[in-house]
């Protein structure tokens, strides 16, 4: 396993991480993100769409369960569990079919999905610290490994 801590002294701080992550990111990927609400999952997870290239607003998609985006030539998804009642839910709109060879999988809320989810790649753990946040990436397969090493 590799793994990183990072301190994240703001939102900014939170929104470079997701531009670093942007730079060596590559479909297929499953990404966790876990933390309390209010922690960042969501700011990180704009930090790296915006990064890839989306231009609009990146809205946490808790009603909705998932936001799609297509970017460089990847299915992004960015889900949001937080709200799912039952794990049935993700039967009925067919979550197998999200995950191919040409997604990348941003997931807050990852335990609510728990057995209808392929494993992470890459865990992203954030925690508050006072007023700040702090971050741990673990890298959990090769090729999530190979993407948590690149970064400072
Ligand atoms: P989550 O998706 O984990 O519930 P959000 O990203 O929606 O959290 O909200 C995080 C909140 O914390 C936002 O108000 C954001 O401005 C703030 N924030 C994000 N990163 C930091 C940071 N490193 N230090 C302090 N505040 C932060
Ligand atoms: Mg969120």
């Amino acid at each position: 396993m590799t793994s990183i801590k990072k301190n994240l002294p703001d939102e900014q701080a939170t929104i470079e991480l997701g531009y670093e992550l942007s730079l060596w990111v590559s479909a297929p990927l499953v990404i966790y993100l876990t933390g309390d609400l209010g922690a960042g999952k969501t700011t990180l997870s704009r930090g790296l769409i915006q990064s890839l290239g989306h231009k609009g607003n990146v809205k946490s998609p808790t009603y909705t369960l998932v936001e799609p985006y297509e970017l460089k030539g990847m299915d992004i998804f960015h889900f949001d569990l937080y709200r799912l009642l039952d794990p049935e839910e993700l039967e009925f709109m067919g979550i197998r079919d999200y995950f191919t060879e040409k997604s990348l999988s941003l997931i807050e809320w990852p335990d609510r999905g728990h057995g209808l989810l392929p494993d992470a790649d890459i865990s992203i753990h954030l925690g508050y610290q006072g007023e700040q946040r702090q971050v741990e990436l673990n890298g959990l397969t090769p090729a999530g490994q190979q993407v948590v090493a690149k970064l400072k």
